[in-house]
């Protein structure tokens, strides 16, 4: 379902068969209450075809296929470590987590400091002109933020913008609940920029 070497997820379209996505399309993702083991997401994504559609992604697809990684890793996002827990490190991804260099990164405006996250943590995508609107849930904190990146912050792991749009907002559980509602937050936000050096 991911294509590692095109950063591609396949989802069916019921005009073209099939629709291959990279991270950036996809504009909500739903973690879907009773599967666990592996917690499964419900993602809306935007299709070439132009319409938007529905499909599910498990949640190691969504974190660890991107890095090609396999089970037997676990990520301790309160200390910001990788931890082993099966065989020896010998993935590069691997080795550059541990090096301190994160797949993917964004600025919690609550705790003003950059985190390290996963893309299971974000919720909300939005394109605009230049930028992609990102709403993500701090895996440390639970508090949203919204940041503006580039399409290669998100697809790309391991790029990470050196400097980002930050929405100077602390938001409530329940402000950005649908897309429409994020979109008009973008539209109305005063962004701040943030470098994006993880310690
Ligand atoms: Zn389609
Ligand atoms: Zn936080």
């Amino acid at each position: 379902m991911y294509d590692a070497l095109t950063s591609r997820y396949t989802f069916s379209c019921p005009a073209r068969g099939e629709s291959r996505v990279s991270l950036s399309s996809f504009r909500e993702l739903d973690r879907l209450p009773g599967a666990a083991h592996p917690a499964v997401f419900r993602v809306r994504f935007a299709c070439a075809c132009g319409e938007e559609h529905v499909g599910l992604v498990a949640h190691d697809e969504l974190d660890w296929a991107p890095l090609g990684l396999q089970e037997g890793l676990f990520l301790n996002l309160m200390t910001a470590r990788l931890e082993a827990v099966g065989d020896e490190l010998a993935d590069l991804a691997a080795r550059r987590i541990q090096a301190g260099n994160w797949p993917w990164s964004f600025f919690c405006y609550p705790e003003e400091r950059p985190r390290p996250v996963f893309p299971s943590s974000f919720f909300l995508l939005a394109p605009g002109d230049r930028a992609l609107g990102l709403a993500v849930r701090c895996p440390c904190c639970a508090r949203v933020s919204v940041n503006l990146v580039t399409r290669e912050h998100v697809d790309l792991p391991f790029h990470n913008d050196a400097q980002i749009g930050v929405v100077e907002h602390v938001f409530g559980d329940d402000a950005l609940v649908t897309l429409e509602a994020f979109r008009d937050e973008l539209y109305s936000a005063r962004f701040d920029a943030r470098r994006l050096t993880l310690e």
